[in-house]
Order: C-alpha cells, then structure tokens, then sequence
C-alpha cells in the first residue's frame, strides 16, 4: 500500500459522492415518482412476434435502449418520442444469421447501414480470418447506428483448406491433428470469439476435439458436416448448421460405405489444393445422394437435427428457382450497394437464365429437407451467406424468408427463425427476440401484415436498433 492516508481520503470522498447521489435521487423520484418520462412511445401498433402471436391496439415503451412497458394503446403514457404507427405492424428486429463481413471487402463498410436499412438489428458472422474480422466486428461495435453482432473468426478446417487464401479467398485455418486443433481453439477464444465454425475437411478426431474445447469454454458449435463424417454423428454435437451441407450423404440406404469412400478420397492421393479436393467430393456423391434418397435413414438423420438449429440458406441452395437478379426491384437494390459492387453484379446477373445451371435437383431437394426437418420439429435460423451468390446485404434476409415460407413454414414460424432461434443460438432468448418489458429495444415497424403475406416484411417504415429509433428518411441516409 502507497499511501494509508490517501486511500482514507479517496474512501470519504467516495462516501460523501454516494451521499449526495442518493440526496439527489429523492428528491428527484418525490417530484416525478408516477410520470417519468420514457425515451419513445410507438402507439396504436400491432404486435407480432413467435411468443406471443399477435396483439392488436397497444403501445411499446422505450427507456434507455430496453422496452420498458407494453400497455393498451389508450393508456398515458409521458415519453419524449412518440410514434402514431395506426395501421402499422411492430415485430423484433430481425437477424440474419448467416453472414459474411470481409468476404467482398467493397461491402464491409456498408454492410451495418445496409442490415439497419431492411430491419436487421443483429448479424452472426460465420467465418473470415481473425485480422479482418476483428477490426470490422470492433468499427460496427463501436458505432451506436449499426446492428448488434456475433462472430466466429476463421472456419476451423481440416489438413486440407477450403479457403485457403490461395485458390480462394481466405476464410479458413488449418487442423491437421488434434494437438493444433487445441491451439487454434486457446487462440480463437483468446480473441474473444462468440462461437466456433467446424468446416467440411476435419477428421472425426479433430472434430471430437473442437467440440471438447468449446464446451469446455462455453462456446456454441456452428459448421457444415465434415465430408469425413455422417450427418448423424455431428448433429448431437453442435448448436447449428449450415446449407443443409452434406446432409444428403446420410440420407442413403448404405451410408456407411458412402463415407468409408469418402474418407480414402480424403486422404487426397492425387494432392489437390482443399478447395479442389472438396469440389471433386461434391462432384462424386451429392446428387447420386439425392438421388437415391432412402426414407428410412433420412429419418435418423433428421430425428439427430432436433436440438441443432438448421441454416438452409435456401436463398442460396435454391437460387436457381428464384435468381435474384430476376426479381422486379433488383435495379434498386443495386442502386444502394457500394458502386463497384453493384456494376459487377450487373454484369453478373445479366446472363440469361438459358446461360446458367437449370438442373433443379439440388434446389428441389432443399426445400424438400427443410419441410421434412421442420415438420419434424427441427429448428430452422434464417441466414443469407450475405454476399455470397448475389445476396444483398439486409434485402437478402426477406428473400430467405421467402423461401422458408415456400418450403413449408408459416410467416409466423419464418418471423421465429430471424428472431428467437437466433437468440437461443446464443442463449439470449430471455434479452432478444420477442416484444416484451425487459427485452432489448431492436424493433421493426412494417406497413403491411406479413403473416397474411410473407413478401410484406420487405414494408419497413422504420427501425429502433438499440432503444434508438429510426425513421424511413433516416433508414435511407444509412446507404449510398
Ligand atoms: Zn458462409
């Protein structure tokens, strides 16, 4: 100790600040006691969210980037914003639980304010490498304007990379044995990661290893079904997945001699780059797979999946049913992403249909497994791979809904996916995801009822993303 009589000092100063602090605080709850004044009001709304369904003429209050109350609409209420949303819907704000910061670093500065523009209050970053996600998590962290966000850091590969940096883009690292798989978790949680991505190229060793590391530090499993593996024996294992990716390998009559191939394929005779080596795999068994679908085995697969949240990316999977670039606001939604992106999409979704890959089998059978999982009682979490294959960031979302819809979900129960199975994920379902007093104000007023029609959560009058509130005019100076 430095100096005894200092800290007696500091001591009586500390007591004496709390005294007149708690004087100050009577005096101010006598006067106002009853009629505090609350930061926003949104009145006369509609309520829509996957708890509590629906709940017609109330008002949601807003203090200090919490909802504070929910009362019926004809109640007083002293706030310093107040919003008229008659005729308005009011659901949580929306994830997208699938995304991809500093893939395309033309997007990464614009991707917050282009998630805030459609209604997305929270992202989940699932993979990029530790020095480019970090500064981009950090800048969006540090922004009040910008959603809330989640990340992975690289995807946890095997000996063999995917994305290597060479012949793709660097999102991956290498797990060649478990003694590196150890370190590489140490470091991941060192820089404070929020969940673990496994990729497609790790051994069943490495794999039993990622695992015992992030349950032993608390961290959620995320990953695709490594090709070395079957989709029954991951799905226990992790919180999420993603595509639907290699799932169809297991949904076959002999899907253990399908895997046993796999594996000497694995061991790479020929030495191809990882990119290469999974690309010949998903040549040689992804739609033979599909193809022979056996009902049985499907069954036990999906009977695996029933606490593991499912990202089918249906946006992505199913491109080819519903392109992008053939949606009648496609000019629009260009004219708000950065410029060189926007001119290089152009050009990309200039090609005819006739010029691409019309084989529906893949897409077909997408939609066919999320249905199935999801009559099954499967969680189902909406994410885009935002800007993956054309995937706008924050429009995107809406069209994944979409496609959730179309693959057999109620609006209701797609609303679910982008609000309170994200949370779970995370183990945030008492904070976020529902319209309640306690939760985080990240709300998203919508003109139209998407529960009548799913395209209307595309409406977005205005946002509140962290007790902050964000009109139409104002949404729209968040892009180019
Ligand atoms: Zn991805």
């Amino acid at each position: 100790m430095k100096n005894p009589n200092r800290l007696v000092l500091a001591n009586e100063k500390v007591a004496s600040l709390g005294y007149s602090v708690l004087a100050v605080l009577l005096v101010f709850t006598s006067c106002t006691f009853g009629e505090q004044s609350a930061d926003l009001a949104i009145q006369n709304v509609t309520l829509i969210d996957a708890e509590n369904g629906v709940r017609v003429a109330q008002t949601v209050v807003v203090t200090g980037g919490n909802i504070t109350a929910v009362l019926p609409a004809g109640e007083p209420v002293n706030a310093t914003e107040t919003v008229d949303a008659t005729g308005q819907y009011l659901i949580p704000g929306l994830w997208d639980f699938h995304v991809h910061l500093t893939y395309d670093q033309r997007f990464t500065e614009a991707m917050p304010g282009l998630f805030l523009n459609h209604g997305i209050t929270s992202i989940r970053d699932t993979g990029g490498p530790l020095e480019l996600v970090l500064p981009a998590v950090q800048a969006i962290r540090d922004e009040r304007t910008a959603p809330r966000v989640f990340f992975a850091g690289p995807l946890m590969d095997g000996e063999y990379v995917v994305y290597d940096g060479n012949n793709m883009p660097l999102l991956g690292i290498g797990n060649p044995d478990e003694e590196t798989a150890r370190a590489n978790m140490a470091r991941l949680a060192d820089a404070g990661v929020d969940f673990v991505k496994i990729y497609e190229m790790v051994t069943p060793e490495v794999f039993a290893v990622l695992v015992e590391e992030a349950e032993s530090r608390g961290l959620p499993m995320d990953g695709h079904v490594p090709l070395s593996m079957q989709a029954r024996d991951v799905g226990p294992h992790v919180q999420s997945l993603e595509h639907l990716r290699n799932i169809e390998m297991d949904c076959i009559a002999d899907p253990g001699s399908s895997v046993a191939e796999r594996r000497g394929l694995l061991a790479n005779p020929d030495g191809l780059a990882g990119g290469a080596l999974r690309s010949q795999l998903h040549g040689l068994y992804r739609i033979p797979s599909i193809v022979s679908y056996d009902e049985a085995q499907c069954s036990e697969v999906v009977a695996s999946m029933m606490s593991t949240i499912q990202v089918p990316t249906l946006r992505l999977n199913a491109m080819a049913l519903q392109p992008p670039f053939s949606r009648s606001d496609w000019t629009e939604v260009l004219e708000k992403l950065p410029t060189a992106a926007a001119e290089d999409w152009s050009a990309q979704g200039g090609g005819s249909m006739s010029e691409r890959n019309t084989d529906t089998t893949f897409p077909d059978w997408s939609l066919f497994l999320v249905g199935l999982m999801h009559e099954a009682g499967v969680p189902i979490g909406a994410g885009t791979d935002t800007p993956i294959g054309l995937a706008a960031p924050g429009y995107s979302l809406h069209s994944e809904l979409e496609m959730l819809v179309r693959a057999g979900l109620s609006p209701m129960e797609a609303l679910r996916s982008a609000t309170i199975r994200p949370a779970e994920f995370f183990n945030l379902q008492d904070e976020m995801g529902t319209i309640e007093p306690g939760r985080l104000a990240d709300l998203v007023l919508l003109g139209g009822n998407l529960l009548d029609d799913i395209t209307l959560s595309r409406s977005v009058q205005a946002v509140v993303t962290k007790g902050q509130f964000l009109d139409r005019s104002e949404l729209d100076a968040l892009v180019r």
